[in-house]
């Protein structure tokens, strides 16, 4: 059954972006696109079969269930790995089933180890660094007990990879913690070889470090945001253009999310609309009902500013946005009726209501809106 709104994927989009991505990081550096969030907002089910089929095998997500969505979204066997929560009864899951996993402190790394005997199989491991975000990684003392507890267990180890994650690569205002960062963690790899630790790997860059820092490539880097079509920030944006002759924007969005006129009505002039007194008709006025709320992840904060496209003119929304509609004026459209196309984010006609546009006037970014896009919407793929 159809949902009140749709969700389109464009394959051609993401490939675009996956192909620009690959040619900016150079061949010897491996994408792990990052899917965690339901691949921001996006789906997992849906775009990660897409993903797939543009030759990515590197999947990261932040925790198990989601790596259970991703491993039976995939049609081969691929790389995932977790970088945060595994619950104490998914861990022996993970282990056998070969998903790669961070170890940020020394406590999971003690779990492991029964689990992989009791297996017969090594925990395929990326061991995580403090470098100065304060966030997980392991810290100077952790991270001795930790080399400890793999030292004594070596074979039911596989050292994949060593990792840390920056505090603000997106912002210059960051650059001398980045930079610090940098610099730390390639003391603790040393650090780490002295003790015979010498993952097969190293990877630290998300979209901002990978653009704006070449040298947190290493041998691979983990892409979320950039595959979906959003850079990072402006000034990553700025950063990759600035010596450019083509100025153009070489990401596509991969998401465009519309709805349909549920119902549309006429107000007299001084009648309040919606809820409470929040909007009062100046005029008379036509109004289209659209069956999209904050249930959906249309935030509250788009009440009175927000807009749509309707008959390929922008049209504002009024008056509060509900758990399930919002109210839009349309009295400038004469032909408008029930069942017309209503986009939220994307292209109609001439204009396009982007996610930035869209999230600067509720107040998120985009990681933010993406990620509240219900999970029950549907999903279709588009060229
Ligand atoms: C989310 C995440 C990324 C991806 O970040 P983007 O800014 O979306 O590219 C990379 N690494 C880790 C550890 C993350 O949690």
């Amino acid at each position: 059954m159809q949902s009140t709104t749709t969700i389109e994927l464009s394959r051609s989009a993401i490939e675009t972006n996956l192909d620009f991505i690959r040619e900016l990081m150079g061949e010897s550096v491996t994408i792990m696109s990052v899917v965690k969030s339901n691949a921001y907002g996006h789906g997992i089910e849906e775009l990660v079969p897409m993903i797939e089929d543009c030759g990515i095998d590197h999947f990261a997500v932040f925790s198990a269930d989601e790596a259970l969505r991703v491993k039976e979204s995939l049609k081969n066997h691929h790389v995932i790995m977790i970088t945060g929560y595994i619950p104490d009864d998914a861990l022996e899951w993970v282990i056998e089933n070969e998903i790669e996993f961070y170890i940020s402190d020394s406590v999971r790394a003690e779990k492991v180890v029964p689990l992989a005997g009791k297996l017969n199989k090594k925990a395929i491991i990326h061991i995580d660094l403090e470098t100065g975000m304060n966030r997980t990684g392991l810290n100077f003392n952790d991270l001795e007990k930790t080399v400890e507890i793999i030292n004594e267990n070596r074979h039911q180890f596989r050292i994949k990879g060593v990792c840390t994650h920056f505090a603000g690569a997106e912002s210059i205002s960051n650059y001398v913690r980045i930079k610090q960062q940098i610099g730390h963690f390639h003391q603790l790899v040393d650090y780490l070889k002295k003790l015979k630790i010498e993952p097969e790997i190293k990877h630290t860059a998300c979209s901002a470090a990978a653009v704006t820092y070449p040298e947190t490539r290493m041998d691979m880097v983990r892409i979320g945001i950039m595959q979906y079509g959003f850079w990072p920030s402006k000034e990553t944006f700025i950063h990759y253009i600035h010596d450019k002759t083509n100025k153009r924007d070489p990401l596509k969005r991969v998401l465009r999310w519309k709805s349909e006129v549920m119902d549309v009505k006429k107000v007299r002039q001084g009648e309040f609309i919606g809820y409470g007194n929040f909007f009062q008709a100046y005029r008379d006025m036509k109004i289209a009902i659209i069956p999209v709320g904050y249930h959906d992840g249309y935030s509250r904060s788009l009440s009175n500013q927000g807009k749509v496209l309707i008959n390929n003119e922008r049209i504002s929304i009024i008056g509060m946005v509900n758990m399930n509609m919002i109210i839009a004026n349309v009295s400038k459209l004469p032909g408008v009726k029930i069942g017309d196309e209503v986009v939220m984010i994307g292209n109609q006609g001439k204009y396009q209501l982007t996610v930035a546009s869209f999230s600067e006037l509720s107040k998120l970014v985009n990681y933010e809106l993406l990620t509240r896009l219900q999970q029950d919407i549907n999903r279709i793929k588009t060229k």
